[in-house]
């Protein structure tokens, strides 16, 4: 359900871990054993985890902009990706800047000569840039601070 927010999450340097599979105990089980905050979009599970002590918050949002803003409210982080601190939207692993000449024969040749910044994840190999839908990722960022400041 939140599997978007999970990628946004990510990109801003959080450790996220996201699955479709769990059932509702066993996401409960693995927030308490790796001290995870459940974030959950389901009020009757947020609830079991909160009456179990696992710390859990309620998703109310609709937009992204929105959620994140919750999010940064709640657990106090910046919304600005650094790319330094960065981690795959993919897999959650920490990517990393990858000199651009090892990347010739990765990356589509007008892409290769427009950037000169690469991160690539060491885990799953996905290559990042900033890219055209840069724009998109600070427009959505910006609108989440204005949210935020709405909110305080
Ligand atoms: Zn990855």
């Amino acid at each position: 359900m939140l599997g978007k927010l999970t990628r946004w999450l990510r990109m801003l340097g959080q450790d996220v871990t996201y699955s479709t599979q769990f059932e509702d105990e066993e996401l409960i089980v693995t927030a308490r054993k790796e001290r995870r905050v459940l974030l959950t979009r389901d009020l009757e599970l947020y609830q079991r985890a909160f009456a179990k002590g696992v710390d859990a918050f309620y998703v109310d949002g609709r937009t992204e902009p929105e959620k994140l803003a919750e999010l940064a409210e709640r657990f106090n982080f910046p919304l600005a990706i650094d790319l330094k601190r960065s981690r795959c939207p993919k897999c959650n692993t920490k990517i990393r800047s990858t000199p651009k000449e090892k990347l010739a024969d990765k990356v589509e040749k007008n892409t290769f000569i427009y950037y000169d910044e690469f991160w690539k994840c060491p885990k799953c190999g996905s290559i990042y840039w900033q890219g055209a839908h840069w724009t998109d990722i600070r427009a959505t960022l910006e609108e989440a601070e204005k949210k935020l400041k709405e909110n305080l």
